[in-house]
């Protein structure tokens, strides 16, 4: 069976490139719903806790809300770069206070503090996806990822057969030590 979690990205970008309307800076707001699917855990009748898969995505996708993501070699980078640097905002301030946790794998790099992502493919839902995937794969058992910006809509079905122990008293997955993190729960 599947739990699923949906959550809303609002973000900035263009298609470097790309020859249509969106090669300009232009925002979106994105929702993105993420299926987990697992054997229906006995000890609390779900699969994974909703609020869990949300709080897991959200710490590392935080990065795309409210950020600019641009790809690699668009040259809009090193501009926006430049103007960032000279408003001292590249370093961050003290209002920037809803940061992710910083990430850099193949496909993408967050830099929190400037509320930026560089990609290395253009950020279409299908990009988008891809990234979510790379991120998440190996937290969740990702059964469908789903996003959704404007008109444009992708989905992509998953094989992950991570074997995620989870606590039969609150659900959520038990760290490496066979002990749930949350409520102390060990076996
Ligand atoms: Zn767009
Ligand atoms: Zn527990």
């Amino acid at each position: 069976m599947r739990s699923s979690t949906k959550l809303d990205l609002q973000y900035a970008h263009r298609f470097y490139g790309f020859k249509g309307e969106a090669q300009y800076l232009h925002g979106h707001t994105g929702i993105l719903t993420i299926e987990v699917e697992d054997s229906v855990n006995e000890g609390v009748n779900m699969v994974f806790p909703c609020n869990e898969i949300q709080k897991t995505a959200w710490s590392l996708l935080k990065n795309f809300d409210h950020a600019l993501i641009l790809r690699e070699d668009d040259p809009m980078l090193p501009a926006i770069l430049k103007v960032y640097e000279e408003t001292n905002l590249i370093n961050g301030t003290p209002q920037n206070q809803m940061k992710g946790e910083a990430f850099k794998n193949e496909l993408a790099t967050a830099y929190p503090d400037c509320r930026l992502v560089v990609t290395k493919e253009t950020m279409t839902v299908e990009g988008m996806i891809k990234i979510v995937y790379s991120l998440l794969k190996d937290k969740l058992n990702i059964a469908k990822i789903t996003f959704t910006s404007g008109v444009n809509i992708a989905s992509a079905d998953f094989t992950t057969n991570n074997n995620i122990d989870r606590c039969p008293l609150c659900g959520i997955a038990l760290n490496k030590n066979g002990v749930c993190p949350k409520c102390g729960y060990s076996h």
